[in-house]
């Protein structure tokens, strides 16, 4: 197995017109998945054509290139990430910078499906943390929202990280009507697993088969109904991403609230994105974007692809500015999210 070159540590930080450092890169390496969430994706999505997406080793190249410049943790995604062919390769290879101590974490989210494969192999890569998104412990349910998963699959996906030692965080969506009546249950079922758990907005990204405005929960109101049954601490813990923590005294275990729509985050962002085609997008919320591609193909350096960079950063802007509403019953932007990746 051949790799690029090691990390050159003299490249200059990305640090935006705002003094916000980049620190952060998440990169989608497929726009595929298995699973048709009916949040995130229609049921008859066209996906990329396979040229259009970039190698593994143009992966490699651009992952080492954010961490010449400064990028401490990268978080591999999608699409479903595992679903693309030979991953284990790339986790491989990136997981040298880990050993140089050049970075400080690779990660991934996932929804769990491949994790009876590969979990074992991830662990041996380095990786020490993975988010699996689970929206229900209700397989009917879950089938609904997933439209395609199987929930047995990835509760053995769950257990199969958990065996392999690497640490789980469940992510859930909050969606009105659909799982808030399971929130308490899913608390307690992943606190008692060890695991924490992160309930998440949803966010006005690309066309979906219904209407938004039907599934969208603030997570001021989940947090006042779990008051109901839980003492919420709020804890200063972070793990480099946006979410804010509380401690449920009666578990110890730990509750994440990304509130992309009520709770604006952007002051202390750290990351930027680049998709399984190299555009690098500065901001979630926001359509302006760099193409990496070209300056990836055109210059086997990395001299431009760093100068692109750079370029892009002193673009990134100061935040977000998300709507659900009736009236705005439109994707804030186009793109969906397996599409940057979550
Ligand atoms: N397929 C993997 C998974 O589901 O974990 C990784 C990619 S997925 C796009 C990453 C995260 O984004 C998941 O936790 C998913 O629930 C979340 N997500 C997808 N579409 C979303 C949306 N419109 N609003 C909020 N979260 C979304
Ligand atoms: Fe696939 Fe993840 Fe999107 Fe669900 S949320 S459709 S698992 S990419």
């Amino acid at each position: 197995m051949t790799f690029s070159g090691p990390v050159e540590t003299n490249s200059t930080q990305m640090i935006d017109p705002f003094g916000r450092h980049v620190t952060y890169l998440r990169v989608s390496v497929t726009d595929r998945c298995d699973f048709r969430c009916v949040y995130c994706m229609s049921e008859n999505m066209t996906f990329l054509p396979k040229k259009d997406l970039l190698t593994l080793e143009e992966l490699d190249r651009l992952c080492t290139a954010f961490v010449a410049k400064g990028v401490r943790k990268l978080r591999i995604t999608g699409g479903e990430p595992l679903v693309r062919k030979n991953i284990i390769w790339l986790f491989e290879a990136l997981s040298r910078h880990l050993q140089a101590g050049a970075l400080d974490e690779l990660t991934l989210t996932t929804n769990g499906s491949q994790l009876p494969r590969f979990a074992g192999q991830l662990a041996d890569c380095g990786v020490k943390r993975v988010n699996v998104s689970l929206d229900s412990l209700d397989p009917e349910k879950f089938r609904k929202i997933t439209r395609w998963g199987n929930f047995d699959q990835v509760m053995r996906g769950i257990d199969a990280a958990r065996e392999a030692g690497l640490h789980v965080k469940i992510n859930v969506v909050a969606l009105k009507g659909v799982n808030d009546d399971e929130h308490d249950e899913m608390i307690r079922w992943a606190h008692g697993a060890g695991m924490d758990l992160t309930f998440i907005e949803a966010m006005p990204m690309g066309d979906i088969d219904g209407d938004r405005s039907d599934q969208y929960l603030p997570l001021s109101v989940v947090r006042a109904r779990l008051m109901d049954n839980w003492t919420l601490i709020d804890i200063p813990y972070k793990t480099g991403g946006p979410a804010r923590y509380v401690q449920a005294s009666e578990t110890g275990g730990k509750i994440g609230f990304i509130t992309p729509m009520t709770h604006n985050f952007c002051e202390s962002c750290n990351r930027v994105r680049v998709t399984c085609t190299g555009t690098l997008y500065m901001c979630l919320g926001q359509d302006d974007a760099a193409d990496l591609r070209t300056p990836l193909r055109s210059d086997d350096s990395d001299r431009l692809l760093a100068a692109v960079i750079d370029e892009a950063i002193s673009r990134k802007p100061k935040g977000h500015d998300f709507v659900i509403d009736r009236r705005t019953n439109r994707p804030s932007v186009s793109r969906h999210m397996s599409v940057t990746g979550g």
